[in-house]
């Protein structure tokens, strides 16, 4: 345990709205320090997600703590566990992710209905404890996901957060092998994944998105049905039209907009699932209760994942089925990294390397 250093690089916000900035002598926690059941994390790399920037902001109802550390799809591997630590799912030497539930109780009434998510004294990622814009990082030995051989680094970056929150949306979105699942933002971060996913678990896709990269990308991934929401007059009929007059059996809306939510209320078929993914700081849902009612239709939140939801995403990738498209960068880079987020300058994920 000799190599790990006292001092690292990590990209912090000192508070609320200040410009993310790199600070070289930050403090790492000795080995000797670590609680049971924490764990020492080298970490490799980091994705970057739009949640950080409201992170760094500050503009979401649930506040973050200050100064923050943000980062919540990383990957590293364990170069120490806390003395004292029973059972321990994970052993040093093993390359792990972190995901933006860092670490849930286990034992609350959330914890134990699977929904570690809303667990009672949840710890997460970038938000409420340090995250991934790290060179050291303390975590959680039960609440890591260890990352299979076959999958490496970078690949496995967005897939802890990305690639957890589609895969579970569709999990629980009530469609079986067959059905019609709608893909709003199709050629984005998630919803690039979520063809992806989809196509795997056997769903028919209706992928909405723009341009022609974004057509060829979503065909690419085997969507079955393309909608260029510039050109097409009318969404509904249109979606209706693709699936014999009925509608789709789900869809998964990722979107800030409150008229992505709206429209799935009209070209969803009777009994059909509306999943809000997406956690925009104050639009809100307006969706017609007589046509909610009088289909059957089921709105859910769908909020990241669990541990095992983690397990799951992350080995369908391994096998080979499913691949994020990211850029490479640097976490010295992070502040260019921020700006272009937020100028909407980015397509796809972008994973940096935190040793640079
Ligand atoms: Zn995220
Ligand atoms: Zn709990």
């Amino acid at each position: 345990m000799s190599q790990v250093p006292s001092k690292q690089s990590v990209a912090i916000v000192l508070k609320s709205g200040d410009k993310v900035s790199i600070k070289p002598d930050h403090p790492v926690k000795s080995p000797s320090d670590l609680a049971p059941g924490e764990c020492l994390l080298k970490m490799i790399c980091t994705g970057v997600c739009h949640t950080d920037l409201h992170a760094a902001l500050g503009d979401w109802p649930v506040k973050p703590m200050s100064p923050l550390i943000g980062g919540h799809e990383g990957v590293g591997e364990i170069v120490a566990i806390g003395e004292h630590t029973n059972d321990s799912p994970v052993k040093v030497g093993q390359r792990v992710g972190v995901k933006w539930i860092a670490d849930s109780c286990r034992d609350c009434e959330f914890c134990r209905k699977g929904l570690e998510q809303n667990c009672e004294k949840v710890k997460i990622s970038g938000y409420t404890v340090d995250g991934t814009f790290s060179q050291y990082l303390v975590s959680y030995v039960h609440s890591v996901t260890v990352i299979p051989d076959e999958l490496e680094s970078y690949a496995a970056a967005s897939i802890l957060c990305a690639g957890v929150t589609v895969y579970r949306a569709l999990k629980y979105s009530n469609t079986g092998a067959g059905d019609w699942v709608v893909l709003p933002g199709a050629g984005g971060g998630l919803g690039h994944l979520a063809v992806q996913y989809a196509k795997y678990m056997g769903r028919r896709v209706i992928a909405i998105d723009t341009g022609d990269d974004k057509h060829k990308l979503v065909k690419d991934l085997g969507a079955d049905v393309w909608l260029d929401f510039k050109e097409s007059k009318d969404i509904v009929a249109d979606i209706k039209k693709a699936t014999g007059g009925k509608g789709a059996h789900a869809a998964i809306v990722t979107t800030a907009s409150s008229s992505g939510y709206t429209q799935a209320v009209d070209y969803l078929r009777e009994g059909g699932s509306l999943m809000a993914v997406g956690l925009p700081g104050t639009a809100k849902l307006e969706a017609s209760i007589f046509f909610t009612v009088f289909k059957s239709i089921t709105i859910q939140g769908s909020y990241v994942g669990n541990r095992q939801d983690a397990v799951e995403a992350i080995d369908i990738a391994a096998s080979g089925a499913v691949k994020c498209f990211y850029k490479k960068s640097t976490l010295s880079n992070i502040a260019q990294v921020y700006e272009d987020l937020s100028a909407g300058k980015i397509a796809g994920r972008i994973v940096l390397d935190v040793t640079k």
